[in-house]
């Protein structure tokens, strides 16, 4: 008995010492890409006169016909293009997808989408766990029929036997002109804690007179480095921040608890805290901007209040189903 459990407490501490390594490795590596990438100024960006946000999937909703779950799908109305970014979990398996419910009950269709762009490839942005192994996509897990739409991926990304349809897709880890006013600020590189390497994009939106919207999936590129990169790539100022920024702090539920453990680029004896949200929200204050939603999926309850606090009138509930004017 007491061999087995020495012999436990080995392999547990080898396996510790060897994550702790590879993440330690894998953070320089991905600092010295980052700080390598050279991107130039979008000149004279086309301003857009009409920007919505309306989340399809996130963990909270604002009613009761529609489903939630932890992981994000967000469609944005950019004048008259609507560009869809993630397409949640699918936790379930279900077909029709909590994805594809809420689609309907919403009274949108994927007729009417012209882009589809995924953050990241994690699990609850490519709908499900054997998608992300696979390094695939499953709007649904059944067959889902949708126009041939273009496809922005931070990394190689194919299409599941449920819709194969989408032959057009681009790795976008350059920033990228999407359609006149609407952008991927590139990807950013981070190596996180059990679950490796990871590649994720951003959208920024020029909106006239205003600046530029951000909607972010999980954030795992950090505020900091989504702010540097859209100050890089735009002369407007940033008026408004959307999406997952991945602060599992304090939390009651074992899920988050785990994500801590998941989400972050340091060993979990020296990984996220508090300081990390409080300067997240003071990287954001010094830009001044103007509107804030915070995506429930990857942050607790007690820091979705922090950010609350901080911005107090500025703040925006993210919900599926409550569309956000800009
Ligand atoms: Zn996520
Ligand atoms: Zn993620």
């Amino acid at each position: 008995m007491f061999t087995l459990f020495t012999l436990l407490l080995v392999i547990l501490t080898v396996f510790y010492i060897l994550k702790t390594a590879e993440v330690n490795n894998g953070r320089k590596i991905a600092e010295k890409k980052y700080a390598e990438t050279k991107v130039e100024k979008f000149k004279s960006p086309q301003a857009l006169t009409k920007l919505s946000i309306l989340p399809l999937i996130d963990s909270e909703s604002a009613g009761e016909n529609l489903k939630t779950e932890n992981g994000v799908s967000y469609l944005v109305q950019a004048d008259d293009k609507q560009i869809l970014l993630d397409i949640g979990f699918n936790k379930g398996k279900e077909h029709p997808s909590p994805l594809l419910h809420n689609i309907s009950e919403l009274g949108k269709s994927f007729d009417e989408i012209d882009t589809l762009v995924f953050s990241h490839l994690h699990l609850d942005h490519v709908g499900g766990m054997a998608e992300q192994k696979a390094g695939k996509f499953s709007l649904s897990q059944g067959k889902v029929e949708t126009p041939d739409i273009p496809v922005y991926a931070p990394a190689k990304l194919s299409p599941s036997a449920f819709n194969p349809q989408f032959k057009n897709i681009t790795i976008s880890q350059n920033p990228t002109e999407i359609a006149p006013g609407i952008y991927t600020i590139g990807t950013i590189p981070r190596q996180l804690f059990l679950m490796g390497y990871i590649e994720e994009q951003a959208l920024a939106f020029n909106l006239a007179g205003k600046g530029i919207v951000i909607v972010i999936g999980c954030g795992h590129q950090t505020i900091q480095k989504i702010i540097e990169r859209t100050k890089a790539l735009f002369d407007e100022p940033i008026y408004a921040i959307f999406g997952g920024l991945h602060f599992p702090l304090n939390g009651t539920t074992f899920f988050s608890k785990i994500q801590y453990l998941l989400g972050s680029d340091h060993p979990p004896h020296q990984g996220l805290s508090k300081k990390d949200l409080f300067d997240a929200i003071e990287s954001i204050q010094a830009e001044n901007v103007q509107m804030v939603g915070i995506s429930p999926h990857d942050s607790t309850d007690w820091s979705i209040a922090q950010f609350k606090k901080a911005f107090g009138e500025k703040y925006i509930k993210m919900k599926v189903g409550k569309e956000i004017l800009l």
